[in-house]
């Protein structure tokens, strides 16, 4: 592992702890947080999971039965919910019409393979589509989002203007392929993204990454 990622990744776990992400009762259920948290808050979407659960719906057949009306009601506490039914049953239709319903199935296909094919579902994006692989499959794909980022950006360790492929190759060129350190990694970033690494004004003196900025420390709004 590069010497500046084993540090930064060891000082946010002695400052944080384990983040035991992502939150789920199963893959399954993992999965359709990863839909739904897109654009929201989290707490938005537990609720959104506890009406699929208490509906009893919480399994991909089930789910894609329902009618799309019952399944935007239920969903609707996450927001934008007409367009999360429409992308929550495409992802449904691939995993019935391509797996007959079996994430076990599903996640015995290559990672690349079915990278591609989460990609060709239509509304599932690249931090999606490595959510699930990664924390409902435990397949080692590292995601990247907005606080990556932005801490690798402001740390001079990518360009500010770098896209989220080239963030991620950079990561996964420097890490041990390894799905537990991915997860503990992202989950890490996310926790300093949000409690330190903030868009406008970054808690630097509070930080546990501090002491690995550029000598310069020049943290522009991000
Ligand atoms: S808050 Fe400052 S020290 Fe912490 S990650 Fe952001 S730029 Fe680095």
């Amino acid at each position: 592992m590069a010497a500046h990622l084993r540090e930064a990744y060891e000082r946010m776990l002695a400052a944080f702890g384990p983040q035991h992400w992502w939150p789920g009762e199963s893959p399954f259920e993992i999965m359709v947080g990863a839909v739904l948290v897109q654009n929201t808050a989290w707490r938005n979407v537990e609720r959104a999971i506890a009406n699929l659960r208490d509906a009893a719906v919480m399994n991909p057949r089930a789910l894609y039965d329902l009618p799309p009306a019952e399944l935007a009601e239920l969903i609707r506490p996450a927001g934008y919910y007409q367009v999360k039914t429409k992308r929550l049953r495409n992802l449904l239709q691939f995993i019935v019409e391509q797996y007959d319903a079996s994430l076990e199935a599903m996640f015995r296909t290559s990672l690349q393979t079915l990278r591609e094919q989460l990609l060709a579902v239509h509304g599932i994006g690249p931090e999606t589509a490595d959510a699930i692989l990664l924390y409902a499959g435990g397949l080692p794909t590292f995601v990247v989002d907005t606080y990556a980022h932005r801490v690798l950006a402001r740390h001079g360790w990518i360009g500010y203007d770098a896209s989220y492929h080239e963030i991620k190759d950079y990561f996964e060129s420097e890490l041990p392929h390894d799905a537990a350190l991915f997860n503990e990694y992202h989950a890490l970033l996310v926790r300093v993204g949000k409690e330190n690494c903030k868009r406008s004004v970054p808690l630097c003196e509070t930080c546990p990454l501090a002491e690995l900025l550029p000598e310069c420390g020049v943290v522009p709004s991000f």
